[in-house]
């Protein structure tokens, strides 16, 4: 599964290994991915050759395929399928989406949600396409200020809106649980694009946004 996992690495995956000095095919096998658990596991002070934790080096490795799927997910082909506007030309709000990330500095959950909204230019894509963009940058290592205006970014840029707004609210394992006892502490970070940077449209997505009660 991870030599397909790695036959199926876009472009862009490839250039965020480049960034880091090193090619796909330096990834590690996976016996040396389930090796590196162990080492953890004992790092941590148990046993991994003890009855509970024998076959979890394998399900952290096949774990990481799925929380750090994104990086074989590219953007561009997620935005690929678009669609005439036909005569809407109002915003576009996805709420709520769900957000599964993973801290870069500790490399603890980050959970919680996302609303992305966009104010249509000549085209629109498929409601689905913004969640599946999230997941693409969320199941990175990131920070969350990278992760808001990663996704921002990346819809003005395939879409040409004329406005994208983008919230991400979410909790941080690295703090809720270790030093300092966070519990509950949630981050909120925004990037607003385009016509949501000014009047009136920013009045408008900043009350949809606030507005929790659903539709009336
Ligand atoms: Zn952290």
């Amino acid at each position: 599964m991870l030599e397909q996992a790695l036959h199926c690495v876009t472009p862009i995956a490839r250039a965020a290994f480049e960034d880091t000095g090193s090619g796909p095919e330096s990834r590690p096998s996976r016996a040396e991915a389930e090796a590196a658990v162990r080492t953890l596991i004992r790092w941590a002070g148990d046993n991994p050759a003890r009855e509970g934790l024998r076959d979890t080096p394998a399900r952290v490795a096949r774990a990481y395929e799925e929380w750090f799927g994104g990086y074989a997910m590219d953007p561009v082909k997620i935005l690929g399928r678009r669609f005439e506007r036909s005569g809407y030309d109002d915003i576009v709000l996805l709420r709520d989406i769900p957000l599964r990330s993973t801290c870069e500095h500790h490399m603890a959950p980050i959970t919680g949600s996302v609303h992305v909204a966009y104010l249509p230019g000549e085209e629109v894509v498929g409601l689905s396409k913004l969640a599946r963009l999230v997941d693409a940058f969320g199941r990175r290592l990131q920070i969350q200020e990278r992760l808001t205006v990663e996704i921002a970014d990346a819809l003005q840029r395939e879409l040409q809106p004329r406005g994208v707004a983008v919230v991400v609210r979410a909790s941080h394992g690295c703090m809720t649980s270790r030093g300092v006892n966070m519990h509950g502490g949630a981050m909120v970070t925004r990037r607003l694009l385009g016509a949501f940077g000014t009047e009136p449209y920013r009045s408008d997505i900043l009350e949809l946004l606030a507005d929790d009660r659903g539709p009336r």
